[in-house]
């Protein structure tokens, strides 16, 4: 476990070594800034990591990449290639795995809307792994395996309505997600299981639920671990053989951003411990699922940025980068701090001012939160910033508020070459799609 690439440092530094300070310098004056860099080894290691840290579970362990993340296609590649499962969650990410050549059978649908149509199209494509969360989405499913007369594997979200200590929760009582276990209504796990069981298409397969993100304490895994084996118990006296086939714990696993977190390891261990004690209730041949979206994606990102402008006053020092929170939305709207560093300076001397690092946009919350890991003190004008761990949760809200277009991204192969894996969007594309043809055409 001991043996970790040069590649990534360990889990409580903040700075990839993935890229050189002469290899972002390069970058930046070849292509412009800003810019996005992704590194395929991080990912590569990223997967084993979170594969190594689950494998004492006593049956089969698959990791599922959460695509809403980043889902550009060189990363989902990588993924692909790496034989990973997809958790997708719309038609449109369907499409893109479909049109990677991806395998249906590593496909596992989880929307919220849980249509008919929708299902009808997935089942088209080759899926057959579904996750209900509804009374009205179990019998859109049973619907769309009668008209398509094909057999079905059902999960059941839950939401185990326990106390998740997390950035960003999922799982709380009255949420948007998942049904209760014991509801008066017909949203409840029990009532879904039985529509489940009489079904003629659809086989019961186990439960999902995901509690969050940025999950530092395992002790919400555990208590909702202890509810499924309750349930469990109180569900066999109506199916005495009822059975887990498939465990989805849903995603969750934390990236050091400001502060040091539990490694995949540390948090696998008392949630594996547990799940091994459910063994009365699998069947056979268990897989146990482990989804991650952030773990696995963000700290292959990097962010390369330029000062372009500079303030100074009151202790106070303002640098104005090419970039806006339409790049790294997180950093605004969740304060999420990301890792910076001033390259090619150690950036560690400073007069003193308190730093910020403003965007270009006429909005005062356009200002970036930044940890305080990051080393920036001696920036100016002129100097490239790098915004480190940004591979999860920034491309894929890319916005062209103010007229922005999209950066490009670099992909950096496993064998160190250098690709373009997003083209810069041009600001003629931009006036095209925002509908500039169209008035123009309407003018004349
Ligand atoms: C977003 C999401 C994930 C991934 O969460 P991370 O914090 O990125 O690991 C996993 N499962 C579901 C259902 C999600 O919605």
């Amino acid at each position: 476990m001991e043996e970790v690439s040069v590649h990534v440092l360990r889990e409580k530094e903040p700075f990839s070594l993935a890229f050189t300070d002469d290899e972002l310098r390069f970058t930046a004056e070849k292509y412009g800034t800003p810019i996005y860099l992704i590194d395929e080894k991080t990912l590569i290691e990223k997967v084993r990591e979170l594969q190594e840290a689950y494998k004492a579970f006593l049956g089969n362990v698959r990791i599922a990449y959460s695509i809403k993340s980043n889902f550009n296609p060189f990363l989902l590649q990588t993924f692909m290639r790496l034989n990973l499962l997809f958790d997708i969650a719309s038609l449109g990410e369907l499409y893109f795995i479909n049109r990677l050549n991806g395998n249906p059978e590593n496909l596992i649908y989880t929307s919220v809307t849980e249509t008919f149509e929708e299902f009808l199209y997935a089942i088209d494509k080759g899926l057959r792994r579904f996750v209900v969360a509804s009374y009205h989405g179990v019998n859109n499913l049973i619907r769309a395996s009668e008209v398509t007369n094909t057999k079905l594997k059902a999960m059941i979200r839950i939401n185990p309505q326990v106390n998740v200590k997390a950035y960003v929760r999922a799982s709380f009582r009255h949420g948007k997600f998942g049904v209760p276990f014991n509801s008066s209504t017909r949203d409840s796990t029990l009532v879904i299981l039985r529509e489940i069981i009489k079904s003629k298409n659809l086989i019961f397969e186990g439960f999902h639920f995901h509690l969050g993100s940025q999950i530092t304490d395992t002790s919400s895994f555990i208590a909702t671990l202890d509810k499924i084996e309750n349930f469990m118990i109180k569900a066999r006296k109506e199916f005495p053989n009822l059975c887990i086939n498939t465990l989805d714990i849903g995603g969750g696993t934390p990236v050091c951003y400001d502060e040091p977190v539990p490694t995949a390891e540390e948090m696998a261990k008392p949630i594996v411990n547990k799940l091994n004690m459910l063994s009365n209730y699998y069947s056979e041949r268990p897989s146990l699922i482990i989804e991650s979206g952030r773990f696995l994606a963000a700290e292959s990102g990097i962010m390369l940025s330029k000062v372009l402008n500079v303030k100074e006053f009151e202790g106070e020092k303002y640098l104005y980068l090419d970039s806006g929170y339409h790049l790294l939305l997180d950093s605004v709207l969740v304060r999420q701090n990301y890792p910076v560093r001033v390259i090619g300076k150690r950036g560690r001397e400073g007069n003193g001012s308190k730093i910020h690092l403003a965007g270009i946009f006429c909005d005062s919350s356009d200002v970036f939160h930044f940890s305080p890991l990051s080393e920036i003190n001696g920036a100016d004008v002129g100097d490239y910033i790098a915004f480190y761990k940004v591979g999860a949760y920034s491309i894929v809200f890319n916005l062209p508020f103010h007229c922005q277009v999209k950066p490009p991204i670099l992909f950096k192969d496993k064998d160190g070459n250098l690709k373009l894996a997003r083209k810069k969007e041009s600001i003629e594309d931009l006036f095209e799609e925002e509908g500039g043809y169209l008035a123009l055409r309407d003018e004349t």
